[in-house]
């Protein structure tokens, strides 16, 4: 079989490959904005049928319990991806924007390769521990406690990086044992929907244990909250989005996951090397054109060496222009589309009119007819309660602010609605490691140390969501807890 797009027009319901029943709905290259095809469009009457499809498969079969069969699938699913990496590769680059560096990592091979690591999991887990006996009310008893499967989850994921995405809930809730209805981003369906071909066409996964709903309206990714089928609802969107989804799901008790936005800062302490520091931020924001919930936005300077760092962040923004994905030297790709490239114009005009100054790019680039690109950008002479400082842009665009010493460096960054990432350079570990303390994010790094992979936890503090992604604790996410009492022998 080879992935052609126009073969994924397709949705993933109880093992079958069907059309929408709303029809196709047009995808756009954002590079080039010409239509490079159709995504099948579900409508109500499709999702009920996947959610439907998804919990007879979790209550009438024996997924859930069969942990050697479910690992065996998922190392199926990740050969058979595997087998198609140049054709999902070329379909991610045209479809998200993705420049093609990225897909060598998180963009696609790495969220591939990551189906290994909750396979593992589904095999090597305490499924079952033993608690002991005790004697509550005079009965000597012997407790169990069991981890079990949720059941029917729904998993609704954003464009940004569809394959990280879609696969981290994937892997880890199918690793657990549930059935899954995913509804990817109406930006990005194609990258979901080969996926479902890939399972329909050559996996043994059963029939309604994982269904692919692609549509164009948002209001099908609300029914999976509010559907009283599903057990639990694991989010990955805007905070706003979040706030829906958990307010919806609330009348029926779900379990809500969610990951949410960002406006990480990057912290510069005076015993750093200043033009490294302001070079790697520059290159940090430009990446996948700052289209990254944990990127780091805000720039956090010593303050007596404020000009000399936009001076080094400009010079290290000018060698990342905006350019063609698709070239393997290209960092900084297009926005995801002109809705995104609107939003990110508006807050560069608010910028100016909250009185700062935007020291580079900050227009569309001069070299591109079409495609949805921003020069990245970098605005000084702001504080950081200005808005462009406290919301999230979603863009090539970094905001350098001054700071009076590592205390008030942590006070800066946490002086945000968001806890999700960021970064810390300097020398002295000591006061690395306080000002690591005092940073309230779910992730930091520390003079350019990785985060991301499949055994480490993902997620935010405050506004930027609840639980956590990959990792054990991700793979938790999608568990219950049963405990067993039975009278001793
Ligand atoms: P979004 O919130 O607009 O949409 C996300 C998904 O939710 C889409 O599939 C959409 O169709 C669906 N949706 C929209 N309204 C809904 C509703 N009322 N109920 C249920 N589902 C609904 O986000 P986006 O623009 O697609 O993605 C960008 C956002 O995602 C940014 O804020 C970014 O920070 C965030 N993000 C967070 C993480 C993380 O792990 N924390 C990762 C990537 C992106």
């Amino acid at each position: 079989m080879t992935l052609r797009p126009t073969d994924s027009s397709a949705l993933l319901v109880d093992g079958k490959l069907v059309p929408g029943s709303a029809g196709v709905f047009d995808i756009l290259n954002p590079a080039t904005e010409e239509v490079i095809g159709q995504a099948a469009d579900a409508n109500a009457a499709d999702m009920d049928s996947a959610i439907e499809a998804a919990r007879r498969a979790f209550d009438t079969t024996s997924w859930s319990r069969d942990h050697a069969f479910r690992a065996r699938c998922l190392r199926q699913l990740r050969d058979a991806l595997q087998g198609h990496i140049e054709e999902l590769r070329d379909i991610t680059i045209a479809e998200v924007g993705a420049p093609r560096f990225l897909t060598n990592g998180p963009q696609l091979e790495g969220p591939i390769t990551d189906l290994d690591y909750f396979a593992d999991l589904a095999e090597s887990y305490s499924w079952e521990q033993d608690l002991g006996l005790a004697s509550p009310m005079g009965i000597k008893t012997h407790r169990r406690v069991l981890k079990e499967a949720v059941g029917v989850v729904g998993a609704i994921t954003p464009w940004n990086f569809p394959h990280q995405i879609n696969f981290a809930k994937i892997g880890p809730a199918l690793a657990a044992g549930n059935t899954v209805v995913l509804k990817p981003a109406p930006d990005t369906p194609w990258c979901a929907a080969l996926v479902g071909k890939v399972v329909a066409e050559e996996t043994d996964i059963p029939p309604g244990v994982l269904n692919i709903v692609t549509s164009s309206d948002h209001a099908l990714g609300a029914q999976l909250t509010t559907d009283l089928r599903v057990d639990l609802v694991s989010f990955t969107g805007s905070t706003a989005t979040g706030k829906a989804v958990m307010a919806a799901a609330a009348e029926s008790l779900k379990k809500v996951f969610l990951e949410l936005g960002g406006k990480s800062a990057f912290i510069v302490l005076d015993d750093a090397d200043l033009n490294g520091a302001c070079s790697i931020a520059a290159f940090t924001v430009c990446t996948h054109a700052g289209q990254g919930c944990a990127i780091t936005t805000r720039l956090l300077v010593p303050r007596e060496k404020y000009d000399e760092a936009v001076a080094a962040t400009k010079n290290g923004l000018s060698g990342l222009a905006a350019a063609d994905p698709n070239d393997g030297g290209t960092i900084c790709g297009p926005l995801i589309s002109a809705k995104q490239r609107d939003r990110v114009e508006g807050y560069l005009k608010l910028a100016l009119e909250e009185g700062g100054t935007i020291e580079s790019g900050g227009v569309r680039p001069a070299d591109k007819e079409k495609g949805f690109f921003i020069s990245p950008t970098l605005i000084s002479g702001l504080t950081n309660d200005a808005r462009v400082a406290q919301e999230e842009i979603f863009g090539p665009v970094l905001v350098i602010l001054p700071h009076d010493g590592d205390d008030d460096a942590v006070r800066i960054a946490n002086d945000s609605p968001y806890g999700l990432s960021g970064s810390v350079w300097g020398t002295d570990p000591e006061r690395i490691e306080r000002v690591v303390a005092g940073v309230r994010t779910g992730t930091l790094s520390v003079n350019g140390g990785v985060w991301y992979s499949a055994d480490a936890p993902f997620g935010g503090y405050k506004q930027s969501g609840i639980g956590r992604e990959m990792g054990v604790a991700g793979f938790e996410e999608y568990l219950e807890t049963k405990l067993v009492a039975a009278p001793a022998q």
